[in-house]
């Protein structure tokens, strides 16, 4: 038995990334011959796609779909339970849940389809971070993000036309989110070399190359082209399977995460996830630079100018005390998970030293 040494991935079947992607709706419905499906989405979101979902799916293609709408105001892991909770003994009988939204709606979405045992269907309104596609849902619980375990879309229809209008904002945060990727691999590497961790270079591949391309055209990088957000969106896809096929969400989370996720302990999670991942890219980049001459984080901080989303402390609205406060708090997030900041463990004054190079803080 040589396949007990392989690894079974659950990857989606329909990818579909471009105009009217939606329309392919009621072809999955016959492909995957559904009659009963729950259609999870939040107020603003149905207005934007919900609605137009619900018409496909009465639509003359869907005749023996049945569907029912849940109205998501606040994610969290409370609100799939609520719903789980009011479907009672239906749960188990929808064949799908088709989850229309952003991230933290997905999200929901993606553990009801995970406890039901149903087959999930993603069709993103944004593209502010790599949660699209994958198998984890990400929650904040008293102010402290949370992850987990979730499942896997087996289609995602992300309609351009849709996430074009969708807040600049928000493109600028999946930008952050995917280019954090160059970094957090070299601190996967670094792992493998200090502390004997298992690499997949596929995986790493998938992971970066398509912030390897954007970062290659930084020069011209506007979403409102569709051909780089075309880019944008399939690289955060990409993203969220390099963790469904890793397993874990190593390939695109190390310190540029660690330093985020520290601001949100903090309290001073101003930003979105992909606007102080994005910062937090800017500095570990340097550190690496700084420490092994690997990295561009000129390159990488004028990429994320070029798109307009926030690379100093002052866009955040934070102060220069609060900054490197949570470059020191970084190190105490998820330990095990090596990156420059236990390789190296900087000194407060080497932080300060990054912060003001990098010109985070000025
Ligand atoms: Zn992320």
């Amino acid at each position: 038995m040589i396949f007990k040494h392989f690894k079974q991935v659950l990857l989606p079947v329909d990818v579909r990334i471009h105009r009217n992607a939606l329309g392919h709706l009621p072809k999955l419905v016959r492909r995957y011959e559904l009659k009963k499906v729950m259609l999870v989405t939040g107020p603003k979101t149905y207005e934007i796609a919900g609605r137009k979902v619900e018409k496909l799916l009465s639509g003359s293609n869907c005749k023996s779909c049945r569907h029912s709408v849940f109205i998501v105001k606040t994610a969290s892991r409370g609100s799939a339970k609520k719903i789980e909770q009011e479907m009672q003994g239906d749960l188990g009988d929808y064949d799908a849940v088709i989850g229309v939204g952003g991230g933290k709606v997905l999200d929901v979405a993606k553990v009801v389809a995970y406890h039901s045992n149903a087959l999930l269907i993603s069709i993103p309104t944004n593209a502010a971070h790599d949660g699209i596609a994958s198998p984890l849902a990400s929650f904040k619980e008293r102010g402290m993000p949370i992850s987990i375990k979730a499942a896997s879309p087996i289609a995602i229809l992300a309609d351009l036309e849709i996430i074009r209008k969708s807040p600049v904002r928000l493109l600028r945060s999946g930008y952050g989110d995917l280019i954090s990727n160059m970094v957090e691999v070299k601190d996967w590497l670094l792992g493998v070399e200090k502390a004997d961790e298992d690499y997949d270079e596929i995986v790493a591949g998938i992971s970066t190359m398509p912030a390897m391309l954007l970062l290659r055209s930084a020069e011209d990088l506007d979403f409102r082209n569709t051909d780089y957000l075309r880019l944008l969106v399939r690289g955060l896809i990409l993203g969220g399977l390099a963790i469904s096929i890793y397993g874990t969400s190593r390939p695109v989370s190390g310190s540029a995460h660690k330093f985020s996720h520290a601001l949100d302990y903090l309290g001073y999670g101003r930003g979105t996830h992909g606007e102080q991942v994005g910062i937090g890219t800017i500095l570990m980049e340097y550190l690496h630079q700084h420490y092994y001459g690997e990295g561009d984080w000129e390159l990488l901080r004028y990429s994320l100018e070029k798109v307009l989303a926030p690379t100093t402390a002052r866009e955040l609205g934070l102060t220069r005390r609060q900054m490197l406060e949570a470059l020191v708090y970084a190190k105490r997030i998820r330990p095990s998970r090596y990156t420059i900041l236990e390789d190296q463990n900087p000194t407060k004054k080497e932080f300060e030293i990054c912060l003001e190079k990098t010109g985070v803080c000025r």
